[in-house]
């Protein structure tokens, strides 16, 4: 939704937009049905300073605030989900986490690469056995020496496979201690034991890498450790708000882009005698669609707007992610309806925008999680 405030958001998003459209949408398509992640774009995607968004020009990046970042998403996701989330966890998760908690040598190490695009971040929490509690991990940290040894195995990991490092969440203190016990830590790739075990296939988001890796008996020094020794789980609460901004600029984005093809196609499609825009079952659909997503890009920029002002902001990131990514599903599926045979075959886009926002319903907490989130903050006062 065009209704920036500031002179410098309004230029940027029209930079990404054009960015979006001449360099990612005409492969989009291309690269969703190879189910392969497009190497070839990070350099596009650095040089555009969309691989360091948050990262301060001290270390290369584009020091951007987090207004800027949910536009940076929202307009890479109108031309292609993937790329969108590439996006949204290489700089809000894996790098996030290190840029908000990291040692200035870490920061010193990691972050100039990664706003570069040669090292892509990987951030890991889910395992097979936990997701949505994410407390339940298992995958440990045990302290030899001066250093620690890692073990376990983490999945449906973004950049998995392609990240330059990975920031993993590991427990260090007793299971019972459950929160308490987990802390943060950064792998390199190459790191001997650290794998990328299986490369897995999606329903949409197909050019976004996502593996299973694994770490058996990782030797790292202690100096690997992010943030403080049992603090990876809090901490971790606080790089989920921000990435829940992210993938509510995601949801939106694929939902206008789904939108602008619905409103397209309507003008030009006749059915008995007349464009098909002019029955009003069309009409609502896509009014239906621009109220929902104008009012979710308010919750998200919202919920960004107080992040950047330092004031608390989880319960609206909850919200906003919550509200955009269905409201994204509703706009997606609405276009697939409206393009009606055209919109089930790949000769449209429209098909990959459904599968594509289906994710944002999903990923750094299900639409389950984001109520939960809010109930709490609700009952608690
Ligand atoms: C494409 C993709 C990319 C991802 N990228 C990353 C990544 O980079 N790093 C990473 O760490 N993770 C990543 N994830 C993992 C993602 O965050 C998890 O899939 C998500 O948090 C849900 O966890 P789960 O899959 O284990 O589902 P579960 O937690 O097993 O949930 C299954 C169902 O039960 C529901 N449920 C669970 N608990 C409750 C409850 N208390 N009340 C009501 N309902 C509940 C859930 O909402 C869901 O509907 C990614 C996932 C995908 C699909």
């Amino acid at each position: 939704m065009d209704f920036d405030l500031r002179e410098d958001h309004r230029l940027l998003r029209h930079s990404v937009r054009e960015f979006a459209r001449a360099e990612i949408a005409p492969h989009a398509q291309r690269w969703d049905k190879e189910e392969r992640f497009p190497d070839e774009l990070v350099p596009k995607l650095a040089k555009m300073g969309l691989l360091g968004i948050r990262i301060p020009e001290e270390y290369g990046g584009s020091g951007m605030d987090m207004q800027a970042y949910a536009i940076c998403v929202e307009e890479v996701a109108r031309a292609d989900g993937s790329t969108a989330l590439t996006v949204a966890s290489h700089n809000g998760l894996g790098t996030g986490h290190l840029l908000t908690f990291g040692s200035e040598e870490q920061k010193r190490k990691y972050l100039p690469k990664a706003a570069s695009g040669q090292w892509l971040a990987a951030w890991a929490l889910t395992e097979p056995g936990s997701g949505s509690d994410a407390a339940a991990l298992r995958t440990t940290a045990r302290r030899d020496g001066d250093g620690w040894i890692l073990d376990g195995t983490k999945t449906f990991i973004t950049q998995g496979s392609v990240g330059g490092f990975c920031v993993l969440l590991a427990r260090t203190g007793r299971a019972e201690s459950k929160q308490q016990g987990i802390t943060a830590f950064v792998v390199d790739r190459g790191t001997a034991g650290f794998t990328a075990s299986k490369h897995l296939l999606k329903l949409g988001c197909r050019s976004s890498d996502t593996a299973e890796i694994s770490f058996e008996n990782v030797r790292v020094p202690d100096s690997a450790r992010v943030g403080a020794e049992g603090h990876g789980f809090v901490d971790t609460m606080q790089i989920l708000d921000r990435g829940r901004i992210s993938i509510a600029a995601m949801a939106i984005g694929l939902g206008y882009g789904a939108l602008d093809r619905a409103v397209e196609y309507a003008k030009q499609r006749t059915a008995f005698g007349k464009a098909i825009s002019e029955f009003q079952a069309i009409q609502w659909m896509l009014a239906d669609a621009k109220a929902e997503l104008d009012a979710a890009a308010l919750l998200t920029h919202r919920a960004a707007w107080l992040a950047d002002r330092g004031e608390p902001f989880t319960r609206e990131a909850a919200m906003a992610k919550l509200f955009a990514s269905e409201a994204a599903t509703r706009a997606c599926n609405g276009s697939v309806q409206i393009h009606g045979g055209y919109g089930y075959v790949r000769e449209f886009d429209v098909e990959r925008y459904l599968r594509d926002a289906k994710l944002c319903e999903i990923g750094e907490g299900t639409s389950e999680v984001q109520r939960m989130v809010i109930a709490k903050h609700l009952l608690s006062h």
